[in-house]
C-alpha cells in the first residue's frame, strides 16, 4: 500500500521545486514569480525505494487579495482532504510570516498529519528561520533544500513508516 503526500504552503516557498524533484519531470511550473502554477497537480513520486502520490498546490498568487486568500484556503483544504499526510513548507530564509501562521491554523483545524519542512535551508542564512519554525507548534522542522536536493534523507526517514 502506498500513500498520498500533499505539499502545502504559501506561494514561492519552493513547493513546485520539491514536487519536480520527487516526480522527476517538469510537471509543475516553477518560476521566480510567486504562484505561476494554478491548481492542484498530481504525480508519482520516487524517493529512494519509496513510491507514493504527491500533490502540488498552486494558484495561490497575490496573497494580499482577500478573495485569493479564500482560494488559497479552499485549495489547501482540498489537498489536505485528498492526502494521507501533508508536507507544510515554509521558507527558512524569509522566516515565519502571518500567512504561514494561517496555513498552520488550517492544518491544525483539519487535524492533518503534518510534516513541517523548512525549505531554502542550504547555508547559514536559513538558521534563524529554521528556529522560528518551531514556533508553529508543528514539531521539529526538517531542513530541506528542494533546489539543491538537501535534506531528502531526513524526508525519507519520516515518510518511510507511512509506506
Ligand atoms: P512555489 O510557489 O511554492 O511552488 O515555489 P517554487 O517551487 O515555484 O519556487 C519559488 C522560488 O524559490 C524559485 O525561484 C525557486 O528556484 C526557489 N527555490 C526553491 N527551492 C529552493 C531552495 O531550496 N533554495 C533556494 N535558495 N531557492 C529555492
Ligand atoms: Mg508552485
Amino acid at each position: 500500500m502506498s500513500f498520498t503526500l500533499a505539499i502545502v504552503g504559501r506561494p514561492n516557498v519552493g513547493k513546485s521545486t520539491l514536487f519536480n524533484r520527487l516526480v522527476g519531470k517538469k510537471l509543475a511550473l516553477v518560476d521566480n514569480q510567486p504562484g505561476v502554477t494554478r491548481d492542484l497537480r498530481e504525480g508519482e513520486a520516487r524517493l529512494g525505494d519509496l513510491r507514493f502520490t504527491v500533490i502540488d498546490t498552486a494558484g495561490l498568487e497575490d496573497t494580499t487579495d482577500d478573495s485569493l486568500q479564500g482560494r488559497m484556503r479552499r485549495l489547501t483544504e482540498r489537498a489536505v482532504d485528498m492526502a494521507d499526510v501533508c508536507l507544510f513548507m515554509i521558507d527558512a530564509r524569509a522566516g515565519i510570516t502571518s500567512i504561514d501562521m494561517m496555513f498552520a491554523e488550517i492544518l491544525r483545524k483539519r487535524s492533518a498529519h503534518v510534516i513541517l519542512a523548512a525549505n531554502k535551508s542550504e547555508g547559514s542564512a536559513a538558521d534563524a528561520g529554521v528556529l522560528e519554525a518551531y514556533n508553529l507548534g508543528l514539531g521539529e522542522p526538517i531542513r530541506l533544500s528542494a533546489e539543491h536536493g538537501e535534506g531528502l534523507n531526513d524526508l525519507y526517514s519520516v515518510l518511510m513508516p507511512l509506506a
